[in-house]
Order: C-alpha cells, then sequence, then structure tokens
C-alpha cells in the first residue's frame, strides 16, 4: 500500500460549445463588476476583444500583452494594468501564456479569475504559477493563483493551427505520462491521467485532420483539463530535461513533444506499473512507439536539432539534468542522459 496525499482544486468548469458567451453570468456569480481581460496579442487579443464584449458592462478593457513564460518585465506591466483599469477579476483568455499573466496579477493582486483556455496547456487547472527573469525560470505554486472559473468552449479553438495544436496536445500528453511514473502520484491524478491519454490518443489526430471537427475539439479540451489534474502530482526526467532545455531558449511546448517518446522508452524500460498502465490508456503493448508515432504524425519539429539548439549543448544539458538527482523510476547518469538526448539530436 503506498501512502498518498492529494490536495483538491476547488473550481468551477462549465463546458460546452458557445459556453464563452456565459462569462458575463460567470463573473456576476463571483460578484466581480470589473473585470480585465488579459490574452496574448494578434489572435489572441482578436479572442480578448469578443470576450470583453461579451462581459458588457462588467468589462474593465482588454490586456494583450502576454508573452510565453511570463517574463518579469510583462507581468509587472500586467499588474499596472490591472491596478489602472481598478480591477477587481480577471478572464485569462488564450493558452498557457495568457493564463501565465493572469496567475502573475492574480498572485501579485489577489483577484479572482476566470480562465477561457483556448489550446491544451492545461495550466488553468494547476496551482502552478511560472515567470522568468532572463533566462532564468522560476516556479511556484500558489493555491490563490487557481482560476476560480474555468469555461471550456470548443468552438473557440476551431481555428487553433494545427502545429499548435499539436504541440501543446503533446505536451499535455507529456504531463500525463510523468503522472504515471512519479512517486507522488495519488489514485486520482492516474485516473486522470490514463483517461486525458485515453482522450488525447483518439482525438487529437482527429483535430490535426481537421481542426473544425468540434466533437473531436471538445475531446481534447476535456482531456487537456485533465492533463492539468495530473502536474499536481509533481514531475520527473522528462519535465526536468525540458526545462533545463528550455534555459537554452528552445521553445516550450515543441520540446516537451520531441523529448516525451525517449524519456518513455527510458523510465518505462524500470516501471513496469506505469507501463502497464500507459499501455492500456494509449491503446499499445509498446507505450514509447506509441508516443513516437504520434510525434511523427503531427506537423510539428521532429529533433533536437530542428529546434535550433546546438550539438555541443547537449553534454552540458546532460550534466545538468543527471545533477538533480532524480531517482524514481530510475536514476539517470550524465552518460545516460546525454546518450538520450544524442538519439533525438
Ligand atoms: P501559448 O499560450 O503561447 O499559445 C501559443 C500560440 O497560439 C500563441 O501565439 C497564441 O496567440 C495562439 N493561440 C492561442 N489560442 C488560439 C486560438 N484559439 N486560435 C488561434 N491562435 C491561438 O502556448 P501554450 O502551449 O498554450 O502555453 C505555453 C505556456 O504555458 C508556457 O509558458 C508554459 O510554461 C505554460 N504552461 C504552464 C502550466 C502551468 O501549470 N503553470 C502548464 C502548462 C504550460
Amino acid at each position: 500500500m503506498i501512502p498518498f496525499v492529494q490536495d483538491g482544486v476547488p473550481q468551477r468548469v462549465v463546458f460546452g460549445p458557445g459556453a464563452m458567451a456565459r462569462v458575463a453570468e460567470e463573473a456576476a456569480r463571483l460578484s466581480l463588476m470589473r473585470v480585465l481581460v488579459v490574452a496574448t496579442p494578434g489572435s489572441g487579443a482578436r479572442l480578448g476583444a469578443r470576450i470583453a464584449d461579451a462581459l458588457g458592462a462588467r468589462s474593465a478593457g482588454l490586456h494583450a500583452q502576454a508573452v510565453i513564460h511570463v517574463p518579469v518585465e510583462v507581468a509587472r506591466a500586467g499588474i499596472a494594468a490591472a491596478r489602472a483599469a481598478a480591477a477587481d477579476g480577471l478572464v485569462a483568455a488564450g493558452g498557457g501564456s495568457a493564463i501565465g499573466l493572469a496567475k502573475a496579477i492574480a498572485h501579485e493582486l489577489g483577484l479572482p479569475t476566470i480562465a477561457v483556455p483556448t489550446t491544451y496547456s492545461g495550466s488553468e487547472a494547476t496551482p502552478i504559477l511560472g515567470t522568468t527573469e532572463g533566462e532564468r525560470k522560476v516556479t511556484r505554486s500558489d493555491e490563490r493563483v487557481v482560476p476560480r472559473t474555468v469555461i471550456y468552449d470548443p468552438d473557440l479553438t476551431l481555428n487553433l493551427p494545427p502545429a499548435v495544436s499539436a504541440a501543446s496536445g503533446m505536451n499535455a500528453i507529456a504531463h500525463c505520462v510523468e503522472a504515471a511514473w512519479v512517486p507522488q502520484a495519488t489514485p486520482v491524478t492516474l485516473a486522470f491521467a490514463s483517461e486525458a491519454l485515453r482522450r488525447f490518443s483518439m482525438h487529437l489526430p482527429r483535430v490535426i485532420d481537421n481542426g473544425a471537427d468540434r466533437e473531436a475539439r471538445g475531446e481534447c479540451l476535456i482531456a487537456a483539463w485533465l492533463a492539468g489534474g495530473t502536474l499536481a502530482a509533481g514531475t520527473g526526467l522528462h519535465h526536468k530535461l525540458a526545462h533545463v532545455l528550455g534555459g537554452f531558449g528552445l521553445p516550450h511546448a515543441e520540446t516537451h513533444a520531441i523529448l516525451l517518446p525517449a524519456v518513455a522508452r527510458f523510465n518505462l524500460a524500470a516501471a513496469p506499473e506505469a507501463r502497464a498502465r500507459l499501455a492500456a490508456a494509449l491503446g499499445n503493448d509498446d507505450p514509447a512507439a506509441a508516443l513516437a508515432a504520434l510525434l511523427k504524425r503531427f506537423p510539428i519539429p521532429q529533433r533536437l536539432r530542428d529546434l535550433g539548439l546546438g550539438e555541443a549543448k547537449l553534454a552540458a544539458a546532460a550534466a545538468e539534468a543527471a545533477a538533480l538527482g532524480i531517482t524514481a523510476p530510475r536514476p539517470v547518469t550524465t552518460a545516460e542522459a546525454e546518450a538520450l538526448l544524442a538519439a533525438i539530436y
């Protein structure tokens, strides 16, 4: 019998086509009168403007300046914008970047947040807040940044480009795979991981083939929500390697996607229970092969060199990852980490 601790996330989730129209009602439910919408520029800003419109009299404007990994100066500008707008709440509209900025503002000002996620990052379901200063990424966990309400509207995701869908989907799949072997796993995180993987493996390929497939889009949003719930269990070699490579400037979701089959092959050799669980969820006796086949099918970079990483950096990345002292499900030496990275370079 394995002891565990499970923290529940107090969160209301509203799911359905057209659910975005309920944003004003959901703001009212939280007694919010002046809500600032936070989004990324470009397509994110257009989505943000639609949501600000839907908020009607409760809108306190749009701040469409979110940037991936929440650079501290971007966080400061967001906090200043929320103060200037006298906001009493936030709507995070878009992917993990918009949600990350809203979390940073919520952390500083204690504002309740409604998330309207349009990618599969799963950040809306976690208390994890990441910011970056220069090249250094700092993550912490704070329950106050968990969005109070999440509105999933598959219709908002029909135009999410195939490459972003695939990369953020593989990133979410990585949360689930790692959840199967981390020592902090609980019955809840394991159940969420299996169910999310089952839905993703069936529906993410459909989304890549036809972005307008509403049914598959909805299934992937549900899977992303469940995948986010598994992150609470902590992370292992996969996320640590992704984090180290992120420090060399590699893109977040794409790096996760490339690493995943190789790390799965390495770790599952020492984790028979996790292997059996993942095999059942993915419908394949060889889970690492199933993950490699998914990656191969998707229109995203396939090898580390495609991401612009210099080959000379592999040794440093391997040494950094090995120095973290990971032991579960197996320890990793510098030589093993380097061989793993070289194989996917
Ligand atoms: P992202 O938020 O940067 O979005 C990727 C791109 O897709 C952006 O250009 C965005 O404008 C565009 N986009 C988003 N929704 C769209 C839509 N519906 N239609 C068209 N374009 C759309 O990428 P992401 O992968 O969602 O998030 C990555 C970030 O999230 C990273 O900073 C990562 O560290 C963070 N993250 C955090 C957690 C957590 O728990 N804190 C979990 C996962 C990821």
